[in-house]
């Protein structure tokens, strides 16, 4: 196990049509979190051996919430279990808004080294509707701290297809995003998570632009941003040559990965978990050294494990060598076989080409990606 996520479920409200875990707390319990987090991984540490990790990714909620005195605290938890050594990327999420210069000198004091933003979109209407703290210069300001305080690894998250973005101000926001000079740029397409603003808007009447506009807005940004010397080396992520976020490189490649904190999903070996998504359940447990409620927790086959960390390379620009399947478990040849021969039908339906130099993999054209869920639902 060489990565390591961190989950900080802490928000200082709701974006509209945010469906992941998060809650409002005060600036102490936050703090309190950051020292308790590394208790999960004493629980699991027994099983674990001595982990050297390559990858550290501190997503959220809202991970900047922790402040300079949280990621104090948990990098001293961190560094005390030794799970700092050797660390060749170390990734903090932040909002634009909770980005202050104390709290990012602090990140690069304890080995932060890559910075992820969420911008989400450059046209402030927008922005308002989406329920974020922030404006467009915000973003540019962010950017600006996080470069003076030496970093030189940043990252932008935008969404494609938002509610009154017309082409234009799509086209704006995502020149305003290369302008900024991030060597990383993510681009989602909108979903409707059950339970969120967004969604009682849109069972309200709220019209959203459909699958067409949603697609053309994801098209009109690989054209845009690969015409700016960005590589599309994932479905929703683009990075300037040799700058690609390694955490999620290993994860999409198969690799094994730890998850800590409520939410968090882990895949280790054959095992695959992910913690109830309740705070209060988690700090309950943690703090009597039991392992945290579990959402779900199972043992798959050895055949299950291998179809999973190989199907979803096929998100991947170098996509998938389906004789893999075979090369990790023999007993799955014919799935392998079987995969070669759908891949191929769908290369005659312009959905999957040989990447260049690579005569046995397949990969996933510009079309392909656009049902991508679907190829890798049918191979699964
Ligand atoms: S989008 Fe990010 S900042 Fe907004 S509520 Fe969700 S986790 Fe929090």
């Amino acid at each position: 196990m060489r990565h390591l996520y961190l989950h900080i479920p802490f928000c200082a409200g709701k974006c509209f049509y945010c469906g992941f875990y998060s809650v409002e707390r005060g600036p102490a319990d936050r703090i309190d979190y950051a020292a308790l987090l590394c208790r999960e991984y004493d629980g699991l540490a027994p099983r674990l051996g001595r982990p050297r990790l390559e990858t550290i990714y501190t997503g959220g909620g809202t991970p900047g919430l922790l402040g300079a005195p949280g990621f104090r605290r948990l990098a001293g938890e961190l560094r005390a279990r030794g799970l700092l050594e050797g660390i060749a990327e170390w990734t903090v999420e932040l909002n634009p808004a909770s980005s202050g210069e104390d709290l990012l000198a602090e990140l690069r004091a304890v080995g932060v080294n890559r910075i992820s933003l969420g911008a989400q979109s450059f046209d402030a209407a927008t922005l308002a509707r989406l329920g974020r703290w922030h404006d467009a210069d915000d973003i540019a300001r962010a950017v600006a701290r996080v470069r003076q305080a030496g970093f030189d690894h940043v990252g932008l998250d935008l969404i494609a297809g938002l509610p009154g973005v017309t082409d234009a101000l799509w086209r704006e926001t995502l020149a305003r995003a290369v302008d900024t000079g991030s060597e990383h740029l993510s681009v989602y397409g909108l979903g409707v998570e059950p339970g969120t603003a967004l969604h009682a808007q849109v069972a309200g009447g709220q019209q959203l632009p459909d699958a067409d506009a949603q697609l053309d807005a994801l098209a009109l940004a690989e054209q845009l941003l690969t015409a700016q010397g960005f590589e599309r080396y994932e479905i929703s992520n683009y990075a300037r040559p040799g700058r690609a976020c390694r955490h999620n490189l290993a994860v999409w490649r198969g690799a094994d990965y730890l998850g800590l904190g409520p939410a968090a999903a882990s895949r280790i070996g054959r095992r695959r978990w992910t913690n109830r998504p309740d705070l209060d359940a988690w700090l309950a447990a943690v703090r009597q050294g039991e392992p945290p409620p579990r959402a779900s927790e199972d043992l798959w086959t050895d055949e299950e494990d291998a179809v999973e960390r190989l199907v979803f390379a096929l998100r991947l620009n170098g996509g998938i060598d389906p004789a893999d399947l075979a090369r990790r478990v023999p007993a799955l040849a014919g799935r392998a076989r079987d995969w070669e021969a759908r891949l191929a039908r769908l290369a005659s339906r312009g959905i999957t080409e040989r990447p260049p130099g690579a005569a046995s993999h397949w990969r996933l054209t510009a079309r392909g990606r656009e049902v991508a869920d679907a190829v890798i639902a049918d191979l699964l």
